[in-house]
């Protein structure tokens, strides 16, 4: 398996975990973009946002609600931003589908 992010859910890769449930694993970013910046990923490998289909839709939501879970276990009263960098285009690095969540100060708009 070549995965970066599924080396890290299955933990030959370490991380520091923030939280994981049976379908999700949180972690915080090597190179945080914000006082609160974790990436929270499926455990089953999808490439992307784009590579999704509808079978996947209540994992979908799974993630959102786990992401807005994550965010008020941060204390993110003040607001935060979640992001899906999909593709060449939307920035994606990592081929494996991945939730950003940044918080933690005032998030200008729009990005680059
Ligand atoms: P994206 O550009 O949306 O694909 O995001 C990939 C993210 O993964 C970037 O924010 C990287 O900083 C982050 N990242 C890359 N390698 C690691 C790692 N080993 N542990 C934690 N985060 C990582
Ligand atoms: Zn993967």
């Amino acid at each position: 398996m070549s995965c970066l992010f599924c080396k890290i859910i299955e933990g030959s890769i370490p991380s520091t975990a923030v939280y994981q449930d049976e379908l999700c694993y949180a972690f915080a970013d090597i190179n945080p973009q914000a006082p609160v910046h974790v990436l929270l990923a499926p455990r089953e490998h999808i490439a992307s946002l784009a590579e999704s289909n509808e079978g996947d839709q209540a994992l979908l939501g799974h993630l959102l609600g786990a992401v807005a879970e994550i965010a008020r276990a941060k204390g993110l009263a003040k607001g935060y931003r979640v992001v899906i960098n999909t593709g060449a285009d939307g920035g994606q690095t990592v081929d494996h589908l991945h939730v950003h969540l940044l918080g933690g100060r005032a998030l200008s708009w729009p990005p680059g």
